[in-house]
């Protein structure tokens, strides 16, 4: 199904020259995207009747669709209105039922209608009058062979009233616009080029409806997937065996589906296995902890953590033996597995989490560069440990530690490797 075109317009000198920001036609493109409406250009015009009416022309040799905020308003700068009958061959007349709107409007403010304000129940004839419930100037929609023109007021509030009760649906009614199924599959723990290359003839099979996006973070990437069309059910069933696919591909490194966080599809996995954990983070300083417990629930498998952050507290708290700090050092294997296992018996939890590393910039060592992490995590039978080899960056070195750790968690649970 093709798409439908649009052009928005805004009309004012304000914008041109810079004293008033448009956000008139930011927040229209998102809501004209939402319904499937492709915005194909803007133009800003100043308050001229050349500029609009050519704006006009051009706008209408290109899109089905014209949007047009800006210049309704009652003085004689505003000029979008005459210059709309002029485009339309009509002339201005007077709606009763926006004359109605206009006289309500102002006596429940204790005012009286002058002249000026009645020139704004003046439209061209033949529109349909959109109502203002916010404001004074009405809008309208002006239709001819196919293509609609919609013009509104400037005041961002009121277009925007007008946009989500009237404007959308009528569009939504009067167009052809498609239908959007979106997926979101969240990966961890595998690069996006890497990611790519696995799924790449997955991806060349996907059905043309079919779009797919990477959204890659510290760590994680998501998988967007987006199917246009018109039946949503056979779309959404599209949608679903195409996912099913790409398990078999990277299924095990898909943590969730939707807008679930890592840290979430962890606890979901220890509730469901009634396991514990407890943490000894050194280098990432309770990162860790703060992102389980920001999960609500988390009280049901979370037992504490410590910050052993100077090395007297990793021997003391943690058993870590002044020979293995001195021989291997408190970023090496042997810490992390220590740690983990210690706090884990601490803590009375079934599984123990443990980081230490080199978060830089400073404190590199010329076996150990900045970014050299360890983490370990270790239950009642097994410590697995992973080398992370990470970057320059200490805060990104810090939140790429704990996604990696909670990964290792979740592959240990999920009994993955
Ligand atoms: P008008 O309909 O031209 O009388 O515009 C009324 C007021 O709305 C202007 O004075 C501006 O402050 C505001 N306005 C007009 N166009 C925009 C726009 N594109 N974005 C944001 N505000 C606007
Ligand atoms: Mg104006």
């Amino acid at each position: 199904m093709e798409y439908t075109e649009a052009e928005l317009i805004t009309i004012g000198d304000e914008i041109l020259y810079g004293q008033t920001l448009d956000t008139n036609t930011q927040w229209m493109s998102v809501e004209l995207d939402k319904i499937g409406i492709r915005i194909v250009r803007k133009t800003t015009v100043g308050d001229t009747e050349e500029a609009i009416l050519q704006a006009f022309a051009e706008a209408e040799s290109r899109a089905q669709l014209v949007l047009i905020t800006g210049g309704l308003g009652p003085t004689p700068d505003d000029l979008t209105k005459p210059c709309l009958a002029r485009y339309f061959h009509t002339e201005l007349v007077l709606f009763q039922e926006a004359l109605d709107q206009l006289t309500t409007f102002f006596e429940s403010r204790g005012r009286k209608l002058n002249a000026l304000n009645r020139t704004q129940a003046f439209l061209p004839q033949g529109c349909v009058m959109i109502p203002n419930t916010l404001g004074t100037a009405p809008g309208m929609w002006m239709q001819r062979e196919g293509r609609v023109f919609i013009s509104m007021p400037g005041v961002p509030h009121e277009m925007r009233k007008m946009m989500e009760d009237t404007i959308l649906p009528k569009i939504t009614a009067t167009f052809q616009t498609p239908v959007f199924v979106h997926q979101m599959v969240r990966t961890v723990g595998i690069p996006e080029s890497v990611l790519a290359v696995k799924i790449a003839n997955w991806e060349k099979s996907l059905p043309d409806f079919t779009k797919l996006a990477y959204l890659p973070s510290l760590g994680q990437v998501r998988l967007r997937l987006t199917a246009k069309g018109t039946d949503k059910k056979g779309l959404e069933e599209s949608v679903a065996t195409e996912i099913s696919k790409l398990k078999a591909h990277i299924g095990k490194y898909i943590y969730g589906y939707g807008e679930i966080r890592l840290e979430e599809a962890v606890g979901n996995l220890l509730k469901a296995q009634g396991k514990t954990i407890a943490l000894a983070e050194s280098c990432t300083g309770g990162l860790i902890s703060h992102m389980i417990t920001s999960v609500s629930g988390s009280s049901g498998y979370f037992r504490g953590s410590v910050i052993p952050y100077h090395n007297n507290l990793k021997k003391s708290l943690l058993g870590v033996t002044q020979e293995i700090l001195e021989t291997q050092g408190a970023v090496s294997e042997a810490t992390v597995r220590q740690m983990a296992e210690e706090v884990r018996t601490l803590l009375g939890a079934d599984i123990g989490i443990a980081t230490s590393g080199i978060a830089g910039p400073t404190g590199a060592t010329s076996e150990k560069p900045v970014g050299t992490i360890w983490i370990a995590v270790a239950d009642d039978k097994t410590t697995q440990a992973r080398l992370l080899q990470l970057t320059q960056a200490r805060d990104v070195n810090i939140k790429l530690t704990a996604v990696a750790a909670l990964n290792l968690l979740r592959q240990t649970l999920s009994e993955i490797d």
